[in-house]
């Protein structure tokens, strides 16, 4: 380092602490370095002053020279060779999802077969971006069964309300996170869609609800 960058830095060292010490009582250590002090919402951002000691520039010195920088930087990469990578083949391996997952809507069957879904609305009444809609009839058995459920998954923020709100657990939202199309016509979800996707996932549905059953 020059003569003249070395008088330069230190110029601009020594007007960074009479500033300081303008804003602040003298700092003991980096804790300490709380600006203003008697707000301890902000903290000290800018650069720290050079260590302008001997040693230290012997140090950065003996650094450059010998271009130590390039050997750890050499080893960090050698020791990164024998981990294990952070990134996975995808779509052939895929990353663990937690049982909380909000993916693509699913209807749900019980065991018989039977739609769970009982047609009360309250998924579509708690929707907030009003992504359902639900026609109802009353079946000859008296019991109470949708003739339409629709859900406009472009509309759908996946907040999850929906399934909260089922006290039947029928409207889901699955793991499958895999459902991009190429048009928007493709993602207006119909009962038909629902049911299939109930069907095809309801068995990582319904251990992904056992293992959160004790939080629900
Ligand atoms: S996840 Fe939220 S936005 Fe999507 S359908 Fe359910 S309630 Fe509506
Ligand atoms: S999916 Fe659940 S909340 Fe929605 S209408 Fe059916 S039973 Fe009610």
């Amino acid at each position: 380092m020059s003569l003249a960058k070395i008088f330069s830095v230190s110029t601009r060292v020594r007007a960074t602490n009479v500033l300081c010490r303008a804003y602040s009582a003298p700092a003991q250590d980096k804790a300490e370095k709380v600006y203003p002090m008697k707000d301890p919402g902000y903290m000290y951002v800018n650069a720290e002053p050079q260590d302008m000691s001997f040693k230290a520039l012997s140090d950065k010195a003996a650094q450059t020279m010998f271009w130590t920088e390039l050997a750890r930087g050499f080893a960090v990469t050698f020791a990164h060779i024998f981990k294990e990578p952070a990134t996975i083949n995808y779509p052939f391996e895929k990353g663990p999802l937690s049982p909380r997952f909000r993916g693509e809507h699913a209807l749900r069957r019980y065991p018989s077969g039977e739609e769970r879904c009982i047609a009360c609305k309250l998924c579509e009444a708690i929707c907030p971006a009003q992504a359902i809609t639900i026609e109802a009839e009353e079946r000859a058995d008296g019991s109470r069964r949708t003739t339409r459920y629709d859900i406009d998954m472009t509309k759908c923020i996946y907040c999850g309300f929906c399934q909260e709100a089922c006290p039947v657990d029928a409207i889901v939202e699955g793991p499958n996170f895999e459902f991009s199309t190429e048009t928007h016509e493709e993602l207006l979800y119909n009962k038909e869609k629902l049911l299939l996707n109930g069907d095809k996932w309801e068995s990582e549905i319904a251990s992904n609800i056992r293992a959160d059953h004790l939080y629900r």
